[in-house]
């Protein structure tokens, strides 16, 4: 690693440290991967100063669940009657692609996230092997995880050894590190969640399940004589802290009450839900018995950008509706859900999440000079429910800049989306009117 170091000079920092400290105006320095001050700017800097003029500094945004070779089906799934999307719409546009396509969808879909904001993913879908390669190529911070199904599952643990034995579980030692990634508790039968089990205790490595996302996925676990979802996973050890659980759309209040008492990471993806399954996940109920939450954008193709800005204001304005009450998801904890609490949820919470001495340089700067955000009189309120991706102007991962005045650095952007759109055409014969 380069060893350079940066001072960025902005004119305020909200740090989501404990103490909630905000700096006006504010300093960052970054030394090598790791943040080495903040606070107010002092007449000493170290490195290039880099001025951020109008801007407020954020630690970067964290999507702990999406799926980023699906850029490629982008517009390709709307409004899909319930039960259909995943059998009868998904599965025949993933047939008509290949590793080679995927890793260009991927590639494409970090651009996305980045110049969005997100520093940080928990990204799991097939041919990992090949698509994490696109993911440490983008220099977003990553969890890999292979899909395994029951179908293929001898394959999708060689798979998953392979990740595991190059990128490492821990993510201290490395910006990618790898997973374990069943697919969801239909898909994926006792015998094999077994063994996923095992390897994740061996390897140190955190599981990412699809749990309870369609009715089907209820029923099917039903017949196979569980009481639920979320009961399925707790016989087989598979609920707690070490497990991420995304969209628990169909539990019941009982299961959300089992997930969160057992202190389970909960990715939630409310436009996903919402524009998918036409509901709202019981994250609050899940919450307040103790999960651990952290907002994911899902794909492309769910809902439809990879934007945690989004779905900081999805969230709150969907479990304000489904919990009739405007009080309820305060605007700081939807920010945290997308920043602090979703690091915990991914087991970072160590390296990244706020702006604090120590911790990894993963900032981002998000500039107020646009009508949307003015006046700057509730700055966490602004982010959550004004912010757009198109504010960010800068990000920085592991102490590297990714985007600068709004442009990717060190990524051919126009080549990523020509290469990227050039592998969605297999998709056309499904298209609209294809
Ligand atoms: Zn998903």
């Amino acid at each position: 690693m380069t060893a350079s170091a940066y001072t960025l000079l902005a004119d305020e920092a909200l740090t989501l440290d404990e103490r909630r400290t905000t700096y006006s105006p504010a300093a960052v320095a970054i030394e090598g991967d790791s943040i080495s001050y903040v606070g107010p700017p002092t007449r000493e800097t170290s490195g290039t100063v880099i001025r951020l003029d109008g801007c407020v500094l954020l630690p970067g945004l964290i999507d702990a669940h999406t799926h980023t070779p699906m850029w490629l089906f982008r517009g390709l799934t709307e409004d899909v009657p319930r039960g259909e999307w995943l059998p009868r719409r998904m599965r025949p546009l993933e047939a008509l692609v290949g590793p080679r396509e995927l890793r260009a969808g991927a590639l494409a879909g970090c651009l996305e996230l980045m110049t969005n904001g997100v520093t940080t993913i928990a990204d799991r879908y097939n041919d990992m092997g090949e698509v994490a390669g696109a993911i440490e190529e983008s220099g977003l911070r990553a969890v890999v995880a292979h899909s395994l199904y029951d179908r293929d599952a001898e394959r999708g643990l060689r798979e998953t050894e392979a990740l595991l034995e190059r990128f490492g579980a821990d993510p201290a030692r490395s910006r990618v590190w790898a997973g374990l990634g069943p697919h969801a508790t239909d898909t994926c039968g006792p015998d094999l969640l077994r063994r996923v089990a095992a390897l994740a205790e061996r390897s140190g490595g955190r599981v990412f399940i699809h749990l309870a996302q369609a009715e089907a996925e209820v029923a099917a676990v039903r017949a196979r004589g569980s009481a639920g979802c979320a009961a399925y996973l707790d016989e087989l050890g598979l609920l707690g802290p070490t497990v991420v659980v995304a969209h628990g759309t169909y539990l019941t209040d009982g299961e959300a009450d089992l997930v969160g008492g057992r202190g389970t990471a909960v990715a939630h993806c409310p436009s996903s839900n919402a524009k998918i399954e036409g509901r709202v996940a019981p994250v609050g109920r899940m919450r307040r018995a103790g999960a651990v939450v952290g907002l994911g954008t899902d794909a492309a193709c769910c809902n439809n950008g990879m934007d945690l800005f989004a779905e900081m204001r999805t969230a709150g304005l969907v479990n304000k509706v489904a919990a009739d009450d405007p009080a309820a998801f305060p605007a700081e904890v939807l920010l945290r859900m997308a920043t602090t609490e979703a690091a915990a949820a991914l087991g970072i919470a160590h390296l990244v999440g706020s702006l604090e001495t120590g911790k990894r340089a993963d900032v981002i700067a998000v500039d107020r000079r646009v009508p949307h955000l003015l006046p700057w009189h509730d700055p966490v309120a602004n982010i959550v429910y004004a912010a757009r991706p198109s504010d960010v102007s800068a990000v920085f991962v592991d102490g590297r800049p990714l985007v600068l005045d709004r442009r990717p650095v060190g990524l051919d952007a126009e080549r990523i989306l020509a290469d990227g759109t050039q592998a969605a055409r297999a998709l056309a014969p499904l298209a609209v009117g294809g």
